[in-house]
């Protein structure tokens, strides 16, 4: 990487937008699971899963619908003409959320959509209460920001949205760690409804959960809580939002929504993300009454332009064909369980978890202490053996992993190799 352009990024960008490793990587090239830096190496990419490219790089299906959409010359005129492909994906979406008289509003980021969500969950019941879990993470925005409950990432807390936090987020390090699945649900279930009585005046408007926490470092709370607390949203009225920006399309291998896991229809869901392959686009979908509840008109100039929605439609097409949640489940399981032989090999690793292609590895040094050195250690040391991997978790030392759905068995033997060599060499480095 040309140190300039380091430079000049750190001068004229904000201090705040966090870049990885201490030499800064510009990816260049890309195909399949791999992608090349300008200086020419190449990694494997397991973090594009969940960042944009949930499917992979190059595929030529999507990238002939997005040509073919621009060859008309048509890359957007406005949402108050009719957009046949942006019509044929909300129709898709709705059929595929599992919400009956599901209607969908596309936005250009999982931000968006979230606020979309809270705006019309507030609107429909009246009230600015809103529900969170802790350690959530829901956008970058005015009332996004407000409500997430991992404070790392979020600087404001000046919101009009009255939140309150709610238990099931952190199971590892929550204050109910430690207890079976079944006593786990049932406390947090008793702390919903008492933080419902103590601390809301009870016409809150919804909760809003990520069925696995994403920037909270990939937390998996036992089957069956939401829908433990959905009994309780219901005695109230709350309606429930399912933030499914990392945890949609199949990427937890048992389910094509994370929360269809807990046996529950949320009323709403938000995605992003993966969506797109790499297009900007993200989205709303909620039961009709709740998406028609707004009395006045509302716009996004951009959210779900032809060329998004022809990009989202043919990964949805692609992916829903070639079965790829199935090749999550399965490729999934081998990688959770070679993580879990790492773990019983070193010390340094304290906690592995997730489902399907969405795997973290809590790193600790003594007792339970969280380590973000050995963390931060692995990090660098998977660049420098060619695999690219993410990093999150209240206190920074989770190493995240959710290569592309259309991964390979080898693949996954060869980074499983790669993190073994790497987490040998963080535990060696930092002793
Ligand atoms: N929700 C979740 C669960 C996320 O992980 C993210 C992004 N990390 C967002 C919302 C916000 O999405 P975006 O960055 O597209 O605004």
């Amino acid at each position: 990487m040309s140190e300039s352009l380091v430079t000049r990024h750190r001068a004229v960008l904000p201090e705040w937008l966090a870049l990885y490793y201490q030499e800064p990587i510009e990816i260049v090239r890309a195909e399949g699971r791999r992608v090349t830096d300008s200086e020419g190496n190449t990694y494997l990419d397991f973090f594009a899963g969940i960042l944009t490219n949930a499917i992979g790089y190059g595929i030529p299906e999507i990238t002939d619908a997005v040509r073919a959409q621009l060859d008309t010359g048509v890359l957007h005129t406005s949402t108050l003409y009719l957009i046949r492909k942006q019509v044929e994906l909300a129709e898709q979406i709705a059929e595929l959320s599992g919400i009956p008289g599901a209607k969908v509003f596309f936005t250009n980021s999982g931000t968006e959509a979230n606020e979309t969500a809270l705006m019309l969950a507030t609107q429909y019941r009246r009230s600015n209460q809103v529900l969170a879990l802790r350690n959530s993470y829901h956008g970058r925005a005015f009332a996004t920001v407000g409500i997430t409950g991992n404070r790392g990432w979020s600087a404001s807390s000046l919101s009009p949205v009255k939140v309150s936090y709610v238990h099931g987020g952190y199971r590892y390090r929550d204050a109910f760690a430690g207890l079976s699945d079944a006593d786990y649900i049932k406390a947090c279930t008793e702390d919903l409804r008492d933080v419902l009585r103590t601390t809301t005046s009870g016409d809150v408007a919804a909760l809003i959960a990520e069925p696995i926490q994403g920037v909270g470092g990939f937390n998996v709370p036992p089957d069956g809580l939401f829908a433990s607390f959905k009994e309780v949203l219901d005695e109230y009225g709350i309606l429930l939002i399912s933030d499914e920006v990392q945890t949609g399309w199949g990427r937890t291998g048992e389910h094509f929504w994370g929360i269809q896991a807990h046996g529950v229809t949320p009323d709403a869901m938000t995605f992003a993300k993966g969506l797109g392959n790499g297009l900007a686009i993200g989205g709303v979908v909620a039961r009709g009454d709740v998406m028609d509840s707004l009395q006045a008109n509302s716009i996004s100039t951009f959210g779900g332009n032809p060329v998004a929605t022809a990009g989202a439609k043919a990964t949805l097409d692609y992916l829903l064909e070639r079965d790829l949640q199935g090749n999550a489940a399965k490729l999934g399981n081998r990688l959770i369980a070679g993580l879990r032989d790492l773990g019983e090999k070193y010390d340094i690793v304290g906690d592995v978890r997730g489902k399907g292609l969405m795997a973290g590895v809590e790193f600790v040094g003594h007792g339970k202490e969280p380590s973000p050195a050995h963390a931060g250690a692995v990090l660098e040391a998977t660049r420098e053996r060619g695999l690219l991997v993410g990093k999150g978790g209240l206190h920074n030392n989770v190493i995240r992993i959710a290569p592309p759905m259309t991964l390979t068995d080898e693949e996954t033997g060869e980074a499983l190799e790669i993190l073994d060599a790497s987490f040998a060499a963080a535990q060696e480095g930092l002793r």
